[in-house]
């Protein structure tokens, strides 16, 4: 391997300028490009005491010829809507936002870093409402903020194999919440999440509530064995990937036969004898799990290592980003 400059670590890296724009009087005004710098918030804001907050994450790519191309965009706007409209905050409008994105690359053209590295952008929206008697009220003011973070190689010294709690225990999140983008639930998720890196040495903790495979802190979960990728059909209780849905269509087109269904963790242990088990989500894109801890029990996946058919698909994901596969579904757009 070649030796690689010393890299911010993911997220730690803000671009010098962001977008804004604000709500009230029921409507949002225009966007504006500012330097980033502190907001004006007044500390009874409903967001920082009743959690009206939720937020987006993907990712742009430059090309050679230094073109950027965002990867789909459409339905990361549309998530963000529903999580909005889950939390009743006021509901941004899909061409704003994306104005908004397109303004803060054009703003940071050349901090976007050549592959295998990305500019990864997090839209935000939160209530503003000052009012600490609003608990159970809506916020009638809101934010919304575009930031942007060049980013390289998650895996930037090789993939490691994860080490994975199975939580039956806890939950995540509220069952209508799941799917909603929120910061509380990251909060909810972070206690056990600590619990497991200190007692069992986990990177993550995989959230089976009802003994029923669902996902981890921060992304989805799939199972591949014989051809087949299994993971959890899509309900409210859990987050709706983009990378989930991109990698399940890659594998329909590479001939996998794709399940989503509802599966318990017995049927996961038996699955791992054999098969592989990788986490799916814009950062890491597919990340091999090489074992799972259940009730004290270690068990290895497979031979404990990143498995061919996660390293295949991972590729494959990131060559069409790259742009170094034909985008047969129409996921990019160049700004
Ligand atoms: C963001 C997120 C994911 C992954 O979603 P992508 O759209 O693939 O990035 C999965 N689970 C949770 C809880 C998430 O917050």
């Amino acid at each position: 391997m070649t030796s690689q400059p010393q890299r911010p670590a993911f997220g730690t890296l803000l671009t010098s300028h962001m977008a804004v724009a604000t709500y009230r009087d029921g409507g949002w005004s225009q966007s504006e490009i500012k330097p980033v710098e502190p907001l004006p918030i007044s500390p009874a804001a409903h967001m920082l005491h009743y959690a009206s907050t939720c937020f987006e994450g993907f990712k742009a790519f430059r090309r050679d010829d230094g073109s950027v191309h965002i990867f789909r965009m459409d339905r990361h706007i549309l998530r963000l809507q529903q999580s909005a409209r889950q939390l009743v905050l006021p509901q941004p409008d899909a061409a704003q936002v994306g104005e908004m994105v397109r303004a803060v690359i054009k703003s940071c053209r050349d901090a976007v870093p050549e592959a295998p590295g990305a500019l990864y952008l997090r839209p935000i929206i939160f209530g503003t409402t000052a009012n600490i008697g609003a608990a159970t009220t809506p916020a009638t003011e809101a934010m919304m903020v575009v930031l942007a973070s060049p980013v390289w190689d998650y895996f930037a010294s090789g993939p490691k194999p994860l080490r994975i709690l199975v939580d039956d225990q806890n939950t995540r999140s509220a069952e209508h919440m799941g799917m909603v983008k929120t910061g509380g639930n990251y909060a909810a998720a972070l206690a056990p999440i600590m619990n497991a890196r200190a007692k069992y040495k986990a990177d993550q903790v995989l959230f089976c509530p009802g003994g029923q495979v669902q996902e981890t802190g921060a992304a989805n979960f799939m199972l591949i064995r014989e051809g087949e990728l299994l993971t959890r059909s899509l309900d409210s209780t859990f987050l709706h990937g983009v990378t989930r849905d991109s990698l399940l269509t890659l594998g329909r087109d590479m001939g996998y036969t794709v399940s989503e269904r509802k599966f318990d963790v017995l049927e996961m242990l038996d699955w791992v004898r054999t098969g592989e088990a990788a986490l799916s989500g814009t950062a890491a894109v597919l990340a091999g799990v090489g074992t799972l801890i259940y009730a004290g029990t270690e068990h290895r996946v497979a031979t404990g290592h990143v498995g061919p058919v996660t390293s295949s698909l991972r590729a494959k994901l990131i060559a069409v980003q790259q742009g170094e596969l034909p985008d047969r579904h129409g996921w990019l757009e160049r700004v």
